[in-house]
């Protein structure tokens, strides 16, 4: 569904991504772990072109998206293709990002009608079936400053949804949540992969990833270090820095 090839991104002068080879399969939830710094958000947003890559090749669907090399273009990628391939990939941030002058409700139906023009009365009926299904019906009419943590990233969830996205891509979901608001949004993202959405997420929530993964991804310093199924990698890790990691964390 996406594909990485031989992925590099710098910035300047520091190399943060130095070779990343990852191919997603349809339906898979896949769980990135690994130290700060370690390059995990750089290489979601590069997937979805918030950051371009210096080199190397992106797919999304089977489509080229990006092909670079020593930071420059090695071909002419229509950007209105590109712009609509990256709405097939949903994101959630760690500090929810909801608009504040917005309601509820208007949060989760801005982005389909202003970029995928949906009929206003459509989609609204749409983002109520979203919130039911995030638990907030009941809050659509409110503003974002109303809610708790937990809330809003369940509104934020429920907006990338709106987009009806094909693969969802989670950046610490939780970790700007009171602990106890910590289980309402993993249960809502639980409940996403039971019903089979192709999953992304970056997490130091190791139970739900070993619980919710069908395979573990470590990085360490722009690479990908270890990946296997929870079981090998959270349980059971081969790599020196794999094992130090985790005994850090666990
Ligand atoms: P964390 O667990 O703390 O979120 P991470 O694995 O997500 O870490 P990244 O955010 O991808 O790490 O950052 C990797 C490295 O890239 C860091 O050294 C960071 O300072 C650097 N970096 C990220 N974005 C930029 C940027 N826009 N400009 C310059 N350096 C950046
Ligand atoms: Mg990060």
């Amino acid at each position: 569904m996406v594909k990485l090839v031989n992925v590099r991104k710098s910035f300047g002068n520091l190399e943060v991504l130095k070779g990343v080879d990852l191919e997603i399969q349809p339906g898979e939830v896949v769980c990135i772990i690994g130290a700060s710094g370690s390059g995990k958000s750089t290489m979601l947003r590069c997937l979805n072109h918030l950051e371009r890559i210096t080199d190397g090749e992106i797919y999304i669907e089977d489509e080229l998206a990006d092909k670079r090399e020593n930071n420059k273009d090695l071909m002419k990628i229509d950007p209105v293709k590109v712009q609509t391939l990256c709405t097939d990939l949903g994101m959630v941030f760690q500090n929810f990002n909801l608009f504040p002058h917005l309601s509820v409700i208007d949060n989760v139906t801005i982005a389909p009608i202003i970029v995928k023009k949906a009929d206003k009365n459509e989609i609204e009926k749409i983002a109520l079936d979203l919130l039911k299904e995030v638990g907030l019906s009941d809050k659509k009419d409110e503003y974002p400053s109303r809610l708790s943590g937990g809330q809003q990233q369940r509104v934020a969830i429920a907006r990338a949804l709106a987009m009806d996205p094909k693969i969802m891509m989670f950046d610490e979901p939780t970790s700007a949540l009171d602990p106890e608001l910590v289980g309402e949004v993993l249960g809502t993202m639980r409940h996403l992969a039971e019903k089979g959405m192709t999953m992304i997420i970056v997490t130091h929530e190791i139970g739900f990833a070993r619980e919710v993964a069908d395979r573990v991804i470590f990085m360490d310093q722009g690479v990908i270090c270890e990946q296997g199924t929870p079981e090998d990698v959270i349980l059971n890790p081969k790599e020196e820095r794999t094992k130090s990691f985790l005994n850090k964390i666990l």
